[in-house]
């Protein structure tokens, strides 16, 4: 690393300190030149995540618009905002270790739909009813059957 002071670019590491679980390493340097002490930060670059909607189109993955669609389908239901939270870190983490660089939106939804159901029901079937564009009522029944049967 350059120093910022002399701009030697030769420098030893005094200090490494890891901050956010592992996420970002802070180290203090000193020039071995002039001596000056400097900080650097060091974190994994992480690739813009594409989806590939159903009708072949691709967009940003756009987290604010995961977690509405949640929030929307969780609204009077005994979830908490942080619960939100944690299911939208919960399936960011996922399609982050899973996928590069794209996914279909397909997987995302299945994926919503998976912990929802452990979170509550009736968010569930909404937010089903909404991935699934049920087609009538009919649908929707069969969908609650299956909820019987899982359990
Ligand atoms: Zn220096």
């Amino acid at each position: 690393m350059r120093c910022p002071k002399c701009l030697k670019m030769d420098d030893r590491v005094i200090d490494s300190r890891s901050l956010k679980n592992g996420e970002i390493i802070r180290r203090r340097r000193a020039c071995t030149r002039c001596g000056h002490r400097f900080t650097t930060y060091e974190q994994v670059v992480k690739a813009i995540l594409v989806v590939l909607k159903r009708d072949q189109h691709r967009e940003d993955f756009d987290r604010a618009k995961l977690r509405a669609s949640i929030a929307h389908a969780a609204i009077k239901r005994p979830i908490s905002e942080p619960q939100i939270d944690m299911l939208v870190d919960d399936i960011m983490r996922e399609i982050e270790a899973e996928h590069e660089t794209e996914v279909h939106s397909t997987l995302i939804g299945r994926k919503v739909m998976d912990k929802l159901e452990k979170v509550d029901e009736v968010a569930f079937l909404r937010f089903a009813s909404i991935y699934r564009r049920f087609r009538d009522a009919s649908q929707f029944l069969s969908e609650i059957e299956n909820l019987i049967e899982r359990q």
